[in-house]
């Protein structure tokens, strides 16, 4: 089990991803997309699904949005993320949902339903500026609006946060963001924040990233491959002074740092002797 989402598996509906982060991590080579943008439905995937909940013992949390985001706009007309969160809500299974948008909304009802089991949803915010976060983000739904959703689920009684991450070394990895980014956390309820003050560059996703630095951050490519060069994990410079402020504002907000996970009850087991 991931102990840092308490997933037991990972389901991906689609393949590719409109969103169209910058930083994304689904452009590395190692996963073979031919472009991120270039959408595939899994059409037997609710078929599947099916039968696997069907013949499984071991009802662990299923995740959603590893690899793409399952609100992204296709899910409008598609609706699989929606028919697979039902079909997980009649085997009671526990359900974690990571996404940047609205659209979650749309199935509120269901995510009120899952959430007498176990539902987390997380929303990932990683700069409390607009702007910034459409050059960061450019097809995902604006940060307010993301604040906005999480107001909404903890309304509703749906457990919820934020995965703050990535966090981009000379670019959003400044005290003031962290900062905001909190209190505004705080003023949407939110129960948990997950930070990571870095980002995770590979072969694939490196380039198309430095081509978009040059595109909207003029300079900050040099510095990266300065301090960076080619390695797998770019931690901010500035990450230990940001986890401190971090963690005593949200210790001043009482924000957790860590999400509960999916507990299963335990077999009441008779004793042989
Ligand atoms: S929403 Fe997630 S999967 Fe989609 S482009 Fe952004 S980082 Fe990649």
């Amino acid at each position: 089990m991931d102990s840092f989402f308490g997933l037991s598996y990972n389901m991906n509906l689609y393949r590719g991803c409109e969103h169209a982060c910058i930083y994304c991590d689904s452009r590395s080579s190692c996963y073979q997309m031919d472009h991120l943008s270039k959408i595939y439905i899994k059409e037997n995937a609710l078929e599947l699904l099916d039968k696997e909940l069907a013949g499984k013992r071991n009802r662990g949390t299923v995740g959603f949005g590893s690899m793409n985001d399952p609100y992204m706009p296709v899910e409008n007309d598609q609706k699989h993320t929606r028919q697979a969160l039902e079909l997980l809500a009649r085997y009671n299974y526990p359900v974690h949902i990571m996404t940047k948008s609205d659209l979650v909304l749309r199935d509120l009802d269901i995510l009120k339903q899952l959430s007498k089991n176990y539902c987390a949803v997380t929303v990932t915010i990683t700069t409390a500026d607009d702007e910034l976060a459409n050059k960061l983000e450019p097809n995902a739904p604006s940060s307010s609006t993301r604040f906005e959703v999480l107001a909404t689920l903890r309304n509703a009684g749906v457990y919820s946060g934020i995965t703050m991450m990535p966090i981009l070394p000379f670019i959003n990895d400044t005290v003031p963001n962290v900062m905001e980014m909190v209190d505004k956390a705080k003023a949407a309820d939110v129960q948990y924040i997950l930070p990571y003050f870095g980002v995770t560059l590979r072969d694939g996703s490196r380039e198309y990233f430095y081509k978009m630095l040059d595109k909207h951050f003029p300079g900050i490519k040099e510095k990266y491959i300065q301090e960076f060069g080619g390695s797998y994990g770019c931690n901010s410079p500035r990450a230990n002074a940001l986890y401190t402020i971090f963690h005593e504002r949200c210790k001043l907000h009482r924000i957790d740092t860590r999400m509960k996970t999916f507990q299963p009850k335990k077999d009441i087991q008779l004793g042989l002797f």
